[in-house]
Order: C-alpha cells, then sequence, then structure tokens
C-alpha cells in the first residue's frame, strides 16, 4: 500500500535536559492510543526510556522511533516520533536523529524560557535546517510566565518566533490554552485530559489575548507579501485558512517558528501540539531530495526523490541489539522495501537482506508487508550495516552522506574477574559498539587490559552499568582518563629504521629511511593524500632501492606503531611521513621484516622530532546567577580554562571558556557546591591542543611510576 507523503510527519522533540521532553513524549504516545498507561517520569516507566539506566536518570539516551498515529480534521496522519536526547555527552546521538527527522518541537521550561542548555540544542537543530515548533512547557509552575519565555526566543536565539497560544491561568491557575488563530478557548479534561473541550475565551482575558492576536496577526503578515498588502488595507481582513498557509510556508522555509504552550504534567495542550505538528512541520515531500554520490565515483553527486517509483535507498540512524536479533532502524528516502529484499551497503560492498520490517509501536511491532519513501521502520535480517550507513538499490548504487562521530576523549580501563566474565565481556561490548558509533573499545595486547572509550564520563558511566547491572558481567574498572594523543614539534630528515636478524638458517632483512614532519588535514587535501587516522605516508623512494612490493609493508608497521603511540602510549596523530630511502637483501628481505623496519623507523624519528602530548579541550558555557560570578570565574582560571565570552542575562550571566578535559572530572558537582545549586553547566568536545610540557613531564613520570 502506497502511503500520500502529506500524511507522515517525522518529528523529534529537541530539548535539554528537564525542560520536559520525556514528559511531553509520553504524553504523545498516550494520546495518540498505543499506550495505555501514562508513565511519571519519576515513577520511571515511561515507554521510551526503555533502559533502566535511563529511566534512573530520567534522560533519554537511546533514541528510538515510534509509530504515532493522529487523526486531526477527519484525516489521519502517521507521526513518527523520533527520540532525541538532551545531554551534550550523547552528541552523536542528537546527530543520527537529526539527520532522519524532517521537523522539530523544541521544549522550553515556562519558567526559565529558553537556557544557556536549549541554545545548545537549538543551534544543533539549526545546523541541520530542521523546521520547528516551540512548546512553552511548565505554564503550571509557580513563576511560569509566557510573556517573558516568549521574549527570550528571540532575545536568546534570535528567533523569529510567532505565538499561536496563549495560555489561560498560570502556576496553579493554569487550567488551558487559547487557540489566537480562532480565538476558542481549549481545555483538557477527564482523568488524563483525554477530552478536549472547547469553549469561549473567557472574558477577562480578551483584552489581553486580542493583543497577542495582533503580534500573530502582523508577524504571519510578514512572512507573505500578499497577505502584508490586504494586511495594510485591512488589519481585519486575514482568513485563518490563508493564515495557516502562510504559517506553516515560513515554518517549513524556517523564517519563523510557531510557538505553543501547556503543561505536559498536568495534561495540558499536548493534543493542541500535535495537531500543530500535522499543521505545520513539513512532510517529506516538503524536503529537498535527499542528496548522495555515486559509490563507485565519489565526485559524481546524485540525488534521489522522495518517491517510491525511485530505486531504493535508505539511511541506517540506529542499531539495537534485541532477543530476536538486531533491530535496524532504518529512514527511507526513496523506492520500497518488501520483506525479503536484497539489499547493497555501499561503503562496505556488503549484500544484506531484509528479512522482515516493522513499524514501531511504544509496545507493539507491526510487521510491514511494503514500506516506501518517507517512512520511518525497523528492519531484521540486516548484518553487516551500521548507524550512518546507506543500504540501497544494489543495481542502482547511490551512497548518503555518512555521519561525522567525533572522536572519543576519554578511555577507561576494564578488567573481567573471571574466564566466563571475558568471554562475556568481549561479546557484549561487540554488541555495545555496534549499537553506539561514538563507543570504542580494544584490547591492549602488551598489558592485557580491555581499554573503552567514549564522550565523557557520563557515557562511560552508563556504559559500565550496562555491562555489570544489565548484562551481569563481573568486572573491575578503572578511573576514567583523558585520551590523549601524541604529535611531534618539529621535522626530521633521514631517519632510518634498520630490522636485521641473521642467525644461521634464513635471516630477516628490512631498512626504510624516512622523514617526518607536523602535518594537518588541509595540507593532507592539498597534496592529495590519504589522512586516515591522521596520519599521512608518501613514497618519495626513485629507482629499486626498496622493491615495490615491500613498501606497503613499510606503510603498514608504520602507522601501526603511530596507532599505539611511541612516545606516552596514546595515539600519534598529524604527522607525514615521507620513505626516502632503503635496501633489502635478496634472500632475507621479507613483508615482516619490512613492517618492522617500518615501525622502527618511526620510533627513531619520533624521538627526534621533539615529541609532545596533545590534551582535548572543551568548550564549556555556565549559567550562573549574578552573585556567584566571581567563584566560577576564579575556578575556571584555576583549572587552566580561558574565559571566552561572558554574556549578560539578568539576573544570570552565561561564561563561555575553554578548559582542558582532565581538569573537567567532577565540574558538575563542584559547580554546584560554589553556587548552592544554582550554577548548571554545557560541555562539548572542541579540539586536541598541545599540552604545557611541565604536565607532559608529570604526566609521563606518573605513567612510569604506575608501570613499576
Ligand atoms: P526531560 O529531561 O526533558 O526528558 O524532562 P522530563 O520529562 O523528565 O521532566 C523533567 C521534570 O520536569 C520532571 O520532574 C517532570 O515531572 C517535570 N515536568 C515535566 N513537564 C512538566 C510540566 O508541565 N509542569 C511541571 N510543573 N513539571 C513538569
Amino acid at each position: 500500500m502506497a502511503t500520500d507523503l502529506s500524511y507522515i510527519r517525522n518529528f523529534g522533540i529537541c530539548a535539554h535536559i528537564d525542560a520536559g521532553k520525556t514528559t511531553v513524549s509520553e504524553r504523545i504516545l498516550y494520546y495518540t492510543g498505543k499506550n495505555y498507561k501514562i508513565g511519571e517520569v519519576h515513577e520511571g516507566t515511561a515507554t521510551m526510556d526503555f533502559l533502566q539506566e535511563e529511566q534512573e536518570r530520567g534522560i533519554t539516551i537511546q533514541s528510538a522511533a515510534t509509530t504515532c498515529p493522529w487523526t486531526h480534521e477527519g484525516k489521519e496522519y502517521k507521526c513518527n516520533l523520533i527520540d532525541t536526547p538532551g545531554h551534550v555527552d550523547f552528541t552523536i546521538e542528537v546527530e543520527r536523529s537529526l539527520r532522519v527527522l524532517d521537523g522539530a518541537v523544541a521544549v522550553f521550561d515556562g519558567k526559565e524560557g529558553v537556557e544557556a542548555q536549549s541554545e545548545t540544542v537549538w543551534r544543533q537543530a539549526d545546523r541541520y535546517k530542521v523546521p520547528r515548533m516551540c512548546f512553552i512547557n511548565k505554564m503550571d509552575k509557580i513563576g511560569a510566565s509566557f510573556d517573558f519565555s516568549f521574549a527570550t526566543i528571540k532575545t536568546r536565539l534570535g528567533a523569529n518566533g510567532i505565538p499561536i497560544q496563549y495560555p489561560i491561568g498560570l502556576g496553579h491557575d493554569h487550567k488551558g490554552v487559547i487557540d489566537l488563530m480562532t480565538m476558542r478557548a481549549y481545555f483538557f479534561e477527564g482523568e488524563k485530559g483525554e477530552n478536549v473541550i472547547e469553549r469561549d475565551v473567557p472574558e477577562d482575558m480578551l483584552e489581553n489575548v486580542q493583543n497577542w492576536r495582533k503580534v500573530m496577526v502582523e508577524k504571519i503578515a510578514e512572512l507573505d507579501e500578499a497577505l502584508m498588502d490586504k494586511f495594510l488595507a485591512d488589519e481585519n481582513s486575514l482568513g485563518v485558512a490563508e493564515m495557516k498557509k502562510a504559517l506553516r510556508g515560513g515554518t517549513v522555509s524556517r523564517r519563523c517558528y510557531p510557538v505553543l504552550c501547556g503543561a505536559a504534567l498536568r495534561n495540558i495542550g499536548i493534543q493542541r501540539l500535535l495537531d500543530a505538528v500535522v499543521e505545520y512541520l513539513p512532510n517529506p515531500n516538503e524536503k529537498p531530495d535527499v542528496e548522495g554520490t555515486d559509490p563507485r565515483d565519489k565526485d559524481i553527486k546524485l540525488t534521489r526523490p522522495h518517491d517510491e517509483a525511485a530505486p531504493f535507498s535508505a539511511l541506517v540512524f540506529k542499531v539495537v541489539n534485541d532477543k530476536h536479533g538486531d533491530l535496524t532502524y532504518m529512514r527511507v528516502y526513496s523506492g520500497r522495501l518488501t520483506p525479503g529484499s536484497r539489499l547493497v551497503n555501499p561503503g562496505n560492498g556488503k549484500r544484506e537482506i531484509a528479512s522482515r520490517i516493522f513499524e514501531m509501536h511504544a509496545q507493539n511491532r507491526i510487521p510491514l508487508e511494503v514500506v516506501t519513501a518517507g517512512n520511518i521502520v525497523a528492519v531484521v535480517g540486516i548484518k553487516d550495516s551500521f548507524t550512518g550507513d546507506t543500504l540501497c538499490d544494489p543495481d542502482e548504487q547511490i551512497m548518503l552522506e555518512r555521519m561525522f562521530f567525533p572522536e572519543p576523549v576519554i578511555a577507561m580501563s576494564i578488567e573481567p574477574k573471571t574466564q566466563d566474565d571475558k568471554r562475556k565481556l568481549s561479546e557484549a561490548l561487540g554488541v555495545i559498539r555496534r549499537e553506539d558509533p561514538s563507543f570504542r573499545s580494544n584490547f591492549n595486547e602488551e598489558t592485557g587490559e580491555t581499554i573503552i572509550a567514549g564522550m565523557g564520563e557520563l557515557h562511560l558511566e552508563i556504559i559500565k552499568n550496562k555491562l555489570v547491572r544489565d548484562m551481569k558481567i563481573n568486572v573491575n574498572v578503572g578511573k576514567p582518563k583523558v585520551s590523549y594523543r601524541e604529535a611531534i614539534t618539529k621535522k626530521v630528515e633521514d631517519v632510518r629504521g634498520l630490522f636485521r636478524k641473521q642467525s644461521g638458517g634464513r635471516g630477516q632483512f628490512g631498512d626504510a629511511v624516512i622523514s617526518l614532519e607536523p602535518f594537518t588535514a588541509a595540507q593532507a587535501a592539498e597534496e592529495e593524500l590519504d589522512f586516515d587516522d591522521n596520519v599521512a605516508f608518501e613514497n618519495a623512494i626513485v629507482g629499486g632501492v626498496v622493491p615495490k612490493e615491500f613498501v606497503p609493508s613499510i606503510e603498514y608497521g608504520l602507522r601501526q606503531a603511530a596507532k599505539s603511540g611511541v612516545f606516552a602510549g596514546f595515539p600519534l596523530i598529524n604527522i607525514k611521513a615521507t620513505l626516502t630511502y632503503g635496501s633489502f637483501h635478496a634472500v632475507d628481505s621479507s613483508q615482516i621484516a619490512f613492517e618492522q623496519a617500518g615501525r622502527i623507523a618511526l620510533q627513531e624519528a619520533v624521538g627526534r622530532a621533539g615529541p609532545t602530548l596533545l590534551e582535548p579541550i572543551m568548550k564549556v558555557v555556565v549559567t550562573v546567577p549574578n552573585d556567584y560570578v566571581g567563584n566560577v570565574t576564579g575556578d575556571i582560571s584555576s583549572r587552566r580554562g580561558m574565559i571566552i565570552d561572558t554574556e549578560d542575562r539578568d539576573p544570570v550571566k552565561l561564561i563561555t571558556c575553554e578548559v582542558p578535559l582532565s581538569e573537567m572530572f567532577g565540574y558538575t558537582t563542584s559547580l554546584r557546591g560554589m553556587s548552592q545549586g544554582r550554577a548548571s553547566n554545557t560541555m562539548e568536545f572542541l579540539e586536541y591542543r598541545p599540552m604545557p610540557a611541565a604536565l607532559v613531564k608529570a604526566l609521563k613520570e606518573g605513567e612510569a611510576g604506575t608501570k613499576k
């Protein structure tokens, strides 16, 4: 069955922690009829938060997609709610969900308005050009203010918000919402607010609400020249239908953001929010055709229309390990897919079969006979395709743009207690890696340690709990440690790596001479060199001093050595090695001997090239009440932080700074301590920067100390 795309909405909820995203999502699932019990977040039964970990913390980490049918004006729409996380530790989760949704609802706290963390989330959505509406939640909170919160959309986000609702009562008196378009009042009655009752606007609110309607009408008129002319001739001449049409156009093209309000916890406003999702957020057809490249030639750009007659293409945005096998969530961009269809992953060339296709609802899954362009489904049977991969028609291949996965900046050692745990651990780590591309793990042969790495302290803690509590594996874990990188500071030339073993029988002989220099991704692009793992390699040998077949062995040995580190056991990055000379032995030379020569040459060269360490620097934004600014800035300086910007947001200040990650362990707790719990912060990875020499020395000595 083909679906008319104008009845599909793929949308997400973007909000920082605590704004009420989980509560809003819960209510959406409830009213769309697939969820029978409203789960309060504090009871830990919210349907979308299916990991125990998330329920305990009340935050949403995994991104699940849930189909929510919604009937509006007699027509049934299929809303696919894509859950997006609010914690910046999980930017990768945000990224993957923003890629596949067409629109979003930004939820704000009705007392605080737009907060620093809301801004981070908003800017992320900007980067992906996601059309949005705003839902000002918690109108029932003491001190809640629609007027203030609405104003912060302009002052803090610089966004053109257009009010289309106004709250009836605030705080304890919050009872419903007024639709400014139709000037009707809506109340939500019954045990769970399931009965939407329409009434006249309360008398005592009329004047104020009429003023807000004027603001709305004028702002809508600004979106459309013809409407503006009509408005200028007669301010009361604009009809609801034409205003909705202009508002929809403005929202889809991101020239404006409709603003709604309510209180999810009190069951106020959610059904009207769903109506607005259908009315204003784009359907898949209103997004540009998806773009990609020809897998055989990256310079050839291809597009696919949102059309089921086009060749099949889909993007994998989530893999969830499930007792029935992996569930691979994908957004279908073009074409159609039936159970048993053959697909290819153009990224790794692997053939895949979509054996079963499911539409995922909050508590059950519905098997589908076909899925067409514009839909989001979970597929069983996919083996070698993970988050960020394209799946497409083997005869008409396209590679959709890959997702950007930042490097993990924090690592922790993990040690199984028994042989049985060891086996379980290695399996479990494989599962987690498949589900979460921002997670890494590797086994260090030398030390016998397994190291896991991720995006932040919270990320690793959650993984640890998943292993220990959910999977019941007994492990000892080390303290989280910063993932440093090695680098060099100067160029060295003609450094020899000689590997020779000649003792009776057949010997080993490899000899490679290299130059080594600091190098950047930009330089690599300019010289058209591969920069895998931030290492470039060039063969500048003239003549046959080293036979061609041994050159790849030298490169391999050198890259392996860079990966495991030379100077302090961290990956060596931002280098270019040039093979300038060498020699070989007619009998004793082998690939293994040249791998060793490459490794030795790199190690020798690094020793002479002024090795140093790079450390991850985080961008930290602290929101702090004026009274505590001194404490916070003093503390930032003592953490080797640099204050980049201070913005006045009376009664708070927003302090943006750059601080080494190594100084930021436990920061959130200590920030609370120095501000009586009133300051908060966001933190994201910025870049690797050279570490002060004294600290490099201390770190190395510390390492030596522990190794004894
Ligand atoms: P999330 O972190 O964005 O998913 O937010 P939650 O949905 O977990 O909500 C955070 C807290 O705010 C919880 O304690 C909720 O009970 C509370 N909350 C959510 N919506 C409302 C609301 O409309 N009014 C009030 N007063 N509290 C709310």
